[in-house]
């Protein structure tokens, strides 16, 4: 891509900074497939203590811990309850099916959050036609819900429902940081509710690679294993997590700041004519309904522009926020949305 675009397509097309290049060149790396790399176990231990759980397990990618912690939690014919919207489900290639043998009961959240009452429901009884009810799935934020997010309070009770039935609870946190930096929770409260957690540094955190889970030490056994299977394993990979150590280190705090870019962007929206509507915005994502036509004539427009974003449907345009837009940059995309019509 050009270097003048203003690329609002997602918060993984940001580059490594030269403070994170630097963290890289210097790591102390060893073959991690034989448990000998320092800066992988430092970043493990990092988050792991970070979010209150036991350990964690450094992954290529979200996709990867999400399917690893969906096949710890699960048995083939199990069931999996997640929202409708739920990555797990929509855009990880149908990989419940494919990876553990489980079907899916969709449920359908007010932007992808569940509640209990929702949940209870959808649980099977001990019955010979039903498949096991044995894991939930929340996403934290909500990508397709325009980065919603779930808050403890709502949480805890999903979790003693979970305990009270004997299911597995599992947080798809790709982008739990920047739910944090909006609800005011602190990471280490929320190791009590989740056998799994999974926590993607490539996304609003600026690292190139990687995604952690976290877990039991229990789970983090089995999930290993699971990971060699799916040909996860990595050799040198510290160059990789030190990048994340120095994300988590320097680029959690500002999240703030796009969540800041991200209202502001909707607001310009709000102010046009081919805006019918906005998704209320919590976090980083901006989801908006084209008035008439379609929204991949807008996505054109705004590319002959200077400014990238993508559709999420016929009628609806995403746009992300994150570390490689500036304050300068929300400006001169103001200036684009507001002159558009
Ligand atoms: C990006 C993302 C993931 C993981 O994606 P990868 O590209 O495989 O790292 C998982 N869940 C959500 C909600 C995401 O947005």
């Amino acid at each position: 891509m050009k270097n003048d675009f203003l690329d609002f397509r997602s918060d993984t097309v940001t580059k490594p900074t030269a403070g994170m290049m630097d963290a890289m060149m210097h790591a102390k790396v060893g073959d991690d497939v034989f448990g000998e790399d320092e800066t992988v176990h430092a970043l493990e231990a990092k988050l792991a203590a970070k979010f209150n759980m036991e350990a964690g397990l450094f992954c290529p990618s979200g996709t990867m811990t999400n399917q690893i912690a969906i096949k710890c939690f699960t048995q083939p014919m199990d069931e999996v309850i997640c929202d409708q919207t739920a990555h797990v489900y929509r855009y990880e290639i149908g990989g419940i099916a494919f990876h553990s043998g489980a079907s899916v009961r969709l449920l359908y959240g007010e932007r992808g959050i569940l509640t209990p009452e929702l949940i209870e429901p959808e649980i099977n009884e001990e019955n010979i036609h039903y498949p096991n009810s044995s894991l939930v799935v929340l996403e934290n934020t909500v990508n397709k819900g325009g980065g919603s997010c779930y808050t403890l309070d709502q949480i805890a009770p999903i979790h003693h429902l979970c305990n009270i039935k004997g299911l597995k609870l599992h947080l798809d946190g790709a982008r739990i940081f920047n739910a944090l930096a909006t609800t005011g929770d602190k990471a280490h409260d929320y190791g009590q509710y989740f056998d799994g957690i999974s926590i993607c540094l490539s996304k609003g955190l600026g690292a190139p690679v990687g995604s952690v889970l976290l877990g039991s030490k229990e789970t983090i056994k089995k999930a290993i294993k699971i990971r060699k299977a799916f040909g996860g394993g990595m050799r040198q990979a510290g160059f990789l997590a030190a990048a994340g150590i120095y994300a988590l280190d320097h680029h959690v705090e500002r999240l703030k700041e796009d969540h800041k870019h991200a209202h502001a962007l909707a607001d310009a929206l709000l102010g046009t004519s081919y805006v019918k509507s906005v998704m209320p915005v919590e976090t980083n994502i901006v989801i908006f309904e084209v008035a008439n036509g379609s929204a991949s004539k807008i996505v054109q427009h705004f590319k002959d522009k200077g400014l990238l974003c993508n559709t999420t449907s016929s009628s609806t345009i995403r746009l992300v926020t994150h570390l490689d837009i500036s304050a300068a940059m929300i400006d001169r995309a103001i200036d684009i949305i507001t002159h558009l019509q």
